[in-house]
């Protein structure tokens, strides 16, 4: 997840202002300025006129059950190279967000997951992002790392890397279920990530 550079949205993380120079409809410098009517600094191109809002990412993924085992992957790419997530990437344009979360684990982790049902949302407003993770059945166990992943596993309970987790949703969607799991029923939850977490 989080894997293109250029997927960021080009605001400062800093100030949440844009970081927009140049219109990308034709080409002019824009200027930072509160339209008419609006309540906040935008991009805006006095040359053609575009106004260039910009929105928070949404990012999707799953968490892939088969039995008591949860697949989790070891990342390939920075941010947080090395460390232990759980499928998701940026959604794409022209797909569902249960779509992108299964495109995810076949990219990630070569997995044919059965997308059942969203169980965690979480925003990140610093960084302009919104997670949204479902809970998915793993198919098959025949899984191996795709090219965002060094490496690939099946964990029981006792056998997850809480000390080496790459997100704050990754422990806590992991935490969500294992609790939710003990009571015999999945209970959708959601809730807001704030510095220093991530
Ligand atoms: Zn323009």
């Amino acid at each position: 997840m989080l894997r293109r550079a250029g997927a960021f949205p080009r605001v400062s993380i800093d100030t949440g202002k844009s970081l927009i120079k140049f219109c990308n409809s034709c080409g002019a410098e824009v200027t930072h300025r509160i339209p008419d009517g609006d309540s906040l600094l935008r991009a805006v191109c006095d040359a053609c006129g575009t106004i260039h809002y910009q929105n928070p990412k949404i990012v999707v993924g799953c968490l892939p059950a088969h039995g008591d085992r949860i697949l989790i992957c070891k990342r390939a790419i920075e941010p947080r190279y090395g460390l232990w997530t759980l499928p998701a990437g940026f959604m794409e344009n022209n797909e569902s967000a249960s779509e992108g979360a299964a495109r995810e684990a076949l990219e990630e982790a070569n997995a044919r997951v059965e997308i059942e049902d969203l169980y965690t949302v979480y925003s990140i407003p610093h960084i302009s992002q919104v997670y949204m993770m479902f809970r998915a059945r793993l198919l098959d166990t025949d899984v191996s790392p795709g090219v965002e992943s060094l490496e690939v596993k099946l964990v029981r309970e006792g056998e997850i890397p809480w000390d080496q987790l790459a997100f704050a949703m990754v422990k806590r969607t992991l935490e969500h279920y294992l609790e939710d799991r003990k009571r015999g029923s999945f209970t959708p939850r959601f809730g807001d990530i704030r510095p220093p977490n991530r």
